[in-house]
């Protein structure tokens, strides 16, 4: 179907390039459309306006873990990584 939950992520910069990462998804909820926590899913993701890499956090075995237990992952898409002029 698509669907997905909107997911709220305390502010984040890009590792690749900076700038500030917004519009986390995460298909772990209800996928209702709704916005939820952070800590309510166990992956979310997004990927940046700006460079394109990929950023997705999972959850490690603490039901109760902090963002910073989450494991980050970056997966640059290489062919997306020039900057388009404005
Ligand atoms: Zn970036």
């Amino acid at each position: 179907m698509g669907m997905y939950d909107c997911v709220s992520v305390p502010d984040i910069d890009c590792p690749k390039c900076g700038k500030p990462l917004s519009d986390w998804q995460s298909k772990s909820g209800d996928c209702v459309l709704d916005e939820i926590h952070y800590s309510a899913v166990d992956n979310f993701y997004t990927s940046c306006d700006e460079c394109h890499a990929w950023i997705e956090f999972t959850k490690r075995v603490d039901p109760d873990a902090p963002l910073s237990s989450y494991e980050m992952t970056v997966d640059a898409v290489d062919s997306v990584l020039e900057r388009q002029e404005p």
